[in-house]
């Protein structure tokens, strides 16, 4: 570790650098950081990284193109990049037990459509795609390029259902993968909420995808990803896995045996600033039959490597190979299942009725909510969440019906089981004191609500008094 001393002098100093060119910016970073020390974050998707990840991100790779990969670029002198993208790889081959690793995606977006094209390069059966794939792109008759792209566009795509859960990027229009496959989608069962792998099993049987997708951004329990492979197998589908959300919990071995994707799926992409609790970016894990294609990423979807966000990858996934990382992640469990357990002791509706991950789904429409009503309503109270759709959600995808709640960030705080309970008692509190608001017109309004501001400002400094014994950046100080 290094001296909190040297944290303090090193953000202090930046700033004074950045402060001399436009001080407008040193002063928004500085109100980011406040900002950040004051709320209560319980966004699932949200963490803090360490300063060694931030301040790696911070220097003269970003001045570096680096087109190609480790020892084979495009442009000269790269040796100290390939020796940041060797390094960030090698430890996420050690950390997730993976036989590639490719570190280059700026997002888990980016990391999804190396994937996608990845599996359509190695599974779709076309001369013209052959041609194109060994740099014979000159060859490709106006006829190749044509039965190329009706190939391409009619592949199909099995994954999980919005509003149970699943992700934008796993074949839904709003995103470019909704274009490019025939997508179906499975959900979970009405009554448990859980997915129903004989449900799966047969929607693959008639649909018979190319890949099948898991993976989620909302759904709160764990996934068997033994027999999702075995559903895909039957079919002959590539079975990918999209870990964004719970990569820190397979890095911390809570996720292991059947419910780690990394020794079930054909490909694994991920974010690496979730759970991960990484720099901002995206990766990829792969079988060796898929490592050819997925180096190709950079130029076929991706632009140039980002080599600063490698170096601060290789950092943060450094720190997520020791001993404390699998003690941060069954404490991000614990207080996930300890934040739901005091949110149903006190009468709130969850989805899947708990949680066994990161996150849970509180269902308002018992405390006769909309999900956009109560996040704002929380937000007025000193607690940052997002609404999030329930399974069959009557409110649609806009106003919702759900709130989700995670506890990676507040967990890297340090917050606790008993710190949970109070949350919920919190979150609780706001919530039962809410009531839905009318338009103008007198009519039931979906996104107004009415909130005594005093109890507004009464659970705010209760969740700002909460966090005093928890600093946050606690060896930062910029003063
Ligand atoms: C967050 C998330 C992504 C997208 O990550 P970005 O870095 O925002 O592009 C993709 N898939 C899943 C399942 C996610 O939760």
């Amino acid at each position: 570790m290094s001296s909190p001393n040297a944290e303090s002098t090193a953000f202090r100093s930046a700033l004074e650098v950045i402060r001399a060119v436009e001080p407008r910016v040193a002063d928004a970073i500085g109100a980011e950081l406040a900002d950040q020390r004051e709320s209560l974050k319980l966004i699932a998707s949200e963490n803090y990284a360490s300063p060694a990840t931030l301040l790696a991100m911070g220097n003269w790779f970003s001045d570096k193109y680096a087109e190609g990969t480790v020892g084979r670029r495009f442009y000269a002198g790269c040796q100290n990049v390939d020796t940041v993208e060797a390094l960030a790889a090698e430890h996420a081959r050690e950390l997730f037990g993976a036989a590639h690793a490719y570190v280059q995606p700026h997002s888990g977006i980016d990391a999804n459509l190396v994937a996608f094209w990845a599996i359509l390069a190695d599974r779709v059966e076309s001369p013209a795609l052959k041609k194109a794939q060994v740099r014979q792109v000159n060859d490709l008759t106006e006829a190749d390029w044509f039965a190329l792209r009706r190939e391409l566009g009619n592949q199909r795509m099995l994954g999980m259902s919005l509003d149970a859960g699943g992700h934008l990027t796993h074949g839904f229009r709003p995103n470019i993968s909704g274009k490019m496959f025939d997508q179906r989608s499975y959900g979970t069962d009405p009554a448990t909420g859980l997915i129903d792998y004989d449900r799966v099993a047969e929607a693959a049987r008639e649909f018979k995808p190319l890949i099948l997708v898991a993976g989620y951004s909302a759904y709160p329990r764990k996934v068997n990803f033994r027999i999702m492979r075995e559903i895909a197998d039957s079919v002959g589908a590539t079975f990918m896995v999209d870990m964004a959300h719970f990569a820190g919990l397979v890095a911390g071995k809570v996720f292991t045996g059947d419910f780690d994707p990394v020794p079930h799926a054909h490909i694994v992409t991920t974010t690496t600033h979730k759970s991960l609790r990484g720099p901002r970016g995206g990766m990829v894990l792969c079988q060796p039959e898929l490592a050819d294609q997925v180096d190709r990423g950079c130029p076929m979807v991706l632009g140039g490597p980002l080599p600063h966000v490698m170096a601060a990858k290789a950092v943060a996934l450094a720190e997520a190979r020791r001993p404390d990382f699998a003690d941060y992640a069954s404490r991000i469990v614990a207080n996930a299942q300890a934040l739901a357990e005091g949110l149903l002791r006190r009468g709130a509706t969850l989805v899947t009725g708990g949680t066994d991950n990161h996150l849970a789904i509180i269902d308002v429409t018992s405390y006769g909510l909309t999900g956009r009503q109560a996040e704002q309503a929380l937000l007025d109270s000193g607690i940052v969440t997002n609404r999030n759709s329930v399974p069959q959600d009557p409110n649609g995808a806009w106003y919702t019906s759900g709130i989700r709640i995670g506890t990676p960030a507040l967990t890297t705080r340090g917050l606790g089981t008993a710190e949970m309970d109070q949350t919920a008692e919190l979150i609780h509190t706001v919530l039962s004191q809410t009531t839905p608001g009318a338009n103008a017109d007198g009519t039931p309004s979906k996104a107004k609500y009415v909130l005594d501001p005093a109890v507004a400002d009464k659970v705010s400094r209760q969740a700002a008094e909460l966090l005093t014994g928890f600093p946050l950046y606690g060896s930062v100080d910029l003063t």
